[in-house]
């Protein structure tokens, strides 16, 4: 992120507009948006900004723009549209001291006007960096459609509340129940029917939340991958306690003012236990926080939910639980896998290469017969004990299989060959992060996925 984006108080302070064409015009018209004095200063100017002059806060100088015009100002714009003039401008703001954009002069330039969805006091800005302004507006007319033409007033209701929620409701937890509730039957609203839903709910006393948990499935990594639901309830969370494996971009979806938790195990690594992440989880929604646990995948698959579950069951503390899309799924998407295929496998398993101490044991006479088709989660360690199982009960070398690491991800890789060659597989393809083993399973048109020669390789190495 090159530029950062602030929102500045304009209120009463000076803002200069250099040159007084078409272009200036522009910048002013942006500027009168807020509650800034405005210099303009150009010759013959354009005379809707005369016009403009005559109505507004607008001190208009028709005479060539000097430095001095300057003095006092906390932003600039260059607006001549004329390189050379724009250029002196943006020296002169910058031996001042005085943030300055000049149009189309990126390197002249401090700042740069964002695409602005105006609801105020809420507003929206847009910045591609210069890098995409077709983009800007499509961004832009999708953010309008979203937010109802009404929701700078219901803002504004909010705001003439503060003093008073702050003197009635306890500050953490009540007050946040407050505004979220308010917002999300006002979302919209007129004015009057939020200021009824306000006086509604300071009514309704006690505003005390009891604390809840909610066992949620992040899915496999890509964030558009997570269910509707499961956005929704992150974005009201007060606390995030979540795995290793939940990456950035889906954390990003919390509210910005969530208390994240990591409580990642890393396999071979000593680090905090299950008992411990039980006692947080109960100690939080004990304080009356709604707390998230989020579980990459599904959060019923391989994620310890039962000791969760049965540690605040025990606390008295309700839990919900929002599924998620499983390691298995993606892994089969993205290899484009069907898991199950009439007249070849009825069934589909979903093991772990690893029990509670060392590998884990499974029926390997039925893993291992003709048409058998399973996934196999933490399995990159394991792949020789794998084989090794495999082919001690009579399953094929040629038997296929795929190994799909960090699906659904952006440095996803797709690796296929035959029972005998798994873990070279896994090893000379060096494939170490979160993976799926589908066994007895290959990609449908492997044509269309080599890129390499057929066997080993992937498709996100070079
Ligand atoms: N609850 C999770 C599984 C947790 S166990 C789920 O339903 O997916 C952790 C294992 O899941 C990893 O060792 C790996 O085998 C698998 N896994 C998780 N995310 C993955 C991903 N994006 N790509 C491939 N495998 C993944």
């Amino acid at each position: 992120m090159r530029y950062f984006p602030i929102l500045i108080d304009l209120a009463g302070r000076l803002v200069v507009v250099a040159g007084a064409g078409e272009a200036a015009l522009q910048k002013v018209r942006l500027v009168l948006k807020s509650e800034a004095r405005v210099r303009v200063v150009g010759e013959g100017p354009h005379r809707e900004l005369v016009g403009l002059a005559g109505r507004n806060r607008i001190d208009l100088i028709d005479r060539p723009f000097r430095p001095d015009d300057l003095d006092g100002a906390v932003l600039a714009y260059g607006a001549h549209g004329d390189p050379a003039l724009d250029r002196a401008v943006s020296a002169a703001a910058r031996a001042r001291g005085v943030a300055v954009n000049v149009i189309d002069g990126p390197e002249q330039s401090d700042f740069i006007t964002p695409a602005i969805v105006d609801r105020d006091p809420v507003t929206v800005a847009i910045g591609t960096e210069g890098a995409a302004p077709v983009l800007a507006r499509m961004i832009k007319a999708r953010i309008e459609a979203t937010l109802p033409s009404g929701l700078g007033r219901v803002a504004a209701v909010a705001a003439g509340l503060r003093d008073r929620v702050a003197r009635q409701l306890r500050d953490g937890a009540p007050r946040r129940r407050f505004w979220r509730l308010l917002f999300e039957a006002g979302w919209g609203e007129k004015p009057a029917s939020v200021a009824a839903l306000a006086e509604n709910l300071l009514a309704d006393d006690p505003l005390e939340p009891a604390g809840k948990v909610w066992l949620v499935g992040a899915g496999p990594g890509d964030p558009e991958l997570m269910t509707l639901k499961a956005r929704r309830i992150l974005d009201g969370a007060d606390v995030v306690v979540h795995d290793r494996l939940v990456d950035q971009p889906v954390l990003e979806l919390a509210r910005r003012e969530a208390r994240f938790i990591p409580v990642g195990k890393t396999p071979g690594v000593s680090s905090i236990s299950q008992g411990e992440i039980n006692d947080i989880l109960v100690a939080e929604a004990s304080a009356g926080h709604r707390v998230v646990r989020l579980k990459g995948g599904d959060p019923l698959i391989f994620g310890r939910a039962d000791e969760e579950m049965a540690a605040l069951h025990a606390a008295g503390i309700e839990v919900e639980i929002v599924p998620g899309i499983t390691a298995a799924s993606a892994a089969a998407a993205a290899a484009k896998i069907s898991l199950t295929r009439r007249a070849r496998n009825q069934a589909v398993a979903l093991i772990t290469a690893r029990g509670s101490d060392g590998p884990a044991e499974h029926d390997w006479r039925a893993l291992a017969a003709d048409g058998s088709a399973f996934a196999v989660y933490m399995g990159v360690g394991q792949a020789r004990f794998l084989q090794g199982r495999l082919l001690l009960h009579g399953a094929r070398s040629e038997t296929p299989v795929t190994v799909v690491e960090n699906a659904s991800r952006p440095d996803e890789r797709i690796v296929w060959g035959t029972l005998a060659q798994l873990p070279a597989l896994i090893g000379e393809n060096g494939i170490t992060g979160p993976a799926v083993l589908l066994i007895g399973l290959s990609p449908a048109h492997q044509g269309a996925m080599a890129l390499g020669a057929p066997g080993l390789t992937s498709r996100g190495a070079a």
